[in-house]
């Protein structure tokens, strides 16, 4: 007879690995797609981002072998590092054509690589470092230092009055009616020869392949620039069918650990809001702004790969199903009033920070029945044994109690010696089944924390 399972097959490390190689595949898609394109200095596009890959990867996976050398508590967390590099990469707006060079973040080689540099440096220390000695994270890495990097460029790339003041850039707005090729009730741009189209010509003339001379604003151009391959903007939403395809790759096989919810009420909300302000402005017609919410780089990559980071997101399902709300609302908000295209990732940091309040949102309410999980039975564990990690909030040991409690809290309590706390969290519930155990890919001994906790109550 097989002996019987002690712990799932998700561990820590398989879920970084699963991460790392969806990040991977997303970056060599866009680096082979972009590796005929030009900039004005010269570089390859493709060459540009993977050099940036190299750097962030580099740097962090280095900065993190290094703290832990000169650092006894820094956790050497090689493959979560070398994840976070991919996200900087994947996050940075690169492409052509580039838009003011001079004033806006650098989008081009040599200066992008400073900057990728930069942001890999103060992500990886202050907000994966210092802010995680506090016990957890609480914006997310990437986002953060992305933002602090980019303060300087505040009047040129966050405020709304820069684009109406610039003679180069001319975007039109969101904030009004959209069309495909021509200008609806003014809402349009001025070309280089002083022509003036729609808001779908700035889209396709912006996002298509730069060899294309002069691509024209056809439903087909706006479909393919916004689904298959967009030669500006966040690399790793560069194909958002590949987002989505790899994407849902990933979320099937690591589904238990996973925050899906979040991705799924994110695109529900931004298609429904889109669908909104589309009858509010008078759109002609609904496809163009819906694409572009949709599938812009920026809302789609994060939508899968950055909202959905476990250690700074909500741990109950209706937290996280707020969250994606949230995310979409602010999101959408930002980018029709700010005229800040990429704005999602300053949606994330503020949700990022709602999440302490929406863990108390939708917690199960513990009772002494009880209902078994279907897991195989996991009869003995072994904590010495195997490699513990930090729990990294993916929320797996609160949906598989059989008596509908939140062992994790439970043992932040313990830890803490918080009586009132354990007794809100009604310890004395637990019967031991061991199943919060068995899922927690951080290998922590939450039954034996659990079980502690209970008999000190007993005590009491
Ligand atoms: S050991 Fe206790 S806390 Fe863990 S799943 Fe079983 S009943 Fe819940
Ligand atoms: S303790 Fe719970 S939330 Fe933390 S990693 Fe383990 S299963 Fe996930």
């Amino acid at each position: 007879m097989s002996k019987p399972k002690e712990y799932s097959w998700m561990t820590k490390d398989k879920l970084m690995t699963y991460t790392f190689f969806s990040l991977i595949i997303l970056t060599v898609i866009t680096a082979a797609l972009w590796s005929a394109e030009k900039t004005p200095s010269g570089w390859n596009l493709g060459l540009t981002l993977g050099i940036n890959a190299l750097i962030a990867v580099g740097i962090s996976v280095g900065l993190d072998a290094f703290l832990h050398k000169i650092a006894a508590d820094s956790q050497l967390n090689l493959l979560s590092a070398a994840v976070f590099g991919l996200i900087v990469t994947d996050s940075y707006t690169l492409g052509v054509p580039v838009m003011r060079t001079v004033e806006l973040f650098p989008l081009e080689a040599p200066q992008c690589f400073i900057y990728v540099a930069l942001i890999s440096v103060v992500g990886l220390i202050i907000f994966k470092k210092i802010v995680g000695t506090s016990g957890r994270k609480y914006v997310n890495p990437a986002a953060a230092a992305k933002f602090i990097v980019m303060i300087p460029f505040l009047d040129t790339l966050l405020l709304a009055v820069d684009h109406l003041k610039s003679s180069l850039l001319q975007v039109p707005s969101l904030s009004g009616p959209l069309g495909l090729a021509s200008v609806v009730n003014g809402n349009g741009y001025g070309g280089a020869a002083g022509a003036v189209s729609g808001f779908g010509s700035y889209v396709i003339s912006c996002f298509s392949n730069a060899s294309l001379k002069a691509p024209t604003a056809t439903m087909n151009n706006l479909i393919s620039a916004m689904l298959l391959d967009k030669f500006h903007g966040w690399p790793g939403g560069a194909s958002a069918i590949a987002v989505i395809v790899v994407g849902i790759g990933f979320f099937v096989i690591a589904r238990k650990y996973i925050k899906w919810r979040i991705t799924v009420s994110y695109l529900v909300v931004v298609a429904i809001l889109s669908l909104i302000l589309s009858f509010v402005y008078g759109d002609a017609g609904v496809t163009v702004r819906l694409l572009f919410e949709l599938f812009i780089g920026s809302s789609i990559f994060l939508a899968f790969f950055m909202a959905t980071d476990p250690a700074t997101t909500p741990l109950t399902y209706t937290g996280q199903i707020i969250f994606g709300v949230g995310l979409a609302i602010l999101t959408v908000l930002l980018q029709t009033f700010t005229q800040f295209f990429g704005a999602s990732f300053i949606a994330l940091i503020i949700m990022n920070l709602t999440v302490p309040a929406l863990d108390k949102v939708g917690r199960q309410k513990p009772t002494t029945e009880s209902k078994e999980p279907k897991l195989p039975k996991a009869q003995a564990f072994a904590p010495d044994k195997v490699k513990v990690y930090q729990c990294m909030r993916c929320g797996a040991c609160m949906t598989v109690c059989c008596h509908k409690l939140s062992p994790i809290l439970i043992k932040q309590a313990f830890d803490k010696m918080d009586i009132d706390s354990m007794i809100k969290l009604n310890a004395d519930y637990c019967t031991g089944c061991g199943h919060c155990s068995f899922v927690c890919p951080a290998r922590i001994d939450l039954k034996g924390a659990v079980l502690r906790s209970k008999a000190m109550l007993r005590q009491q």
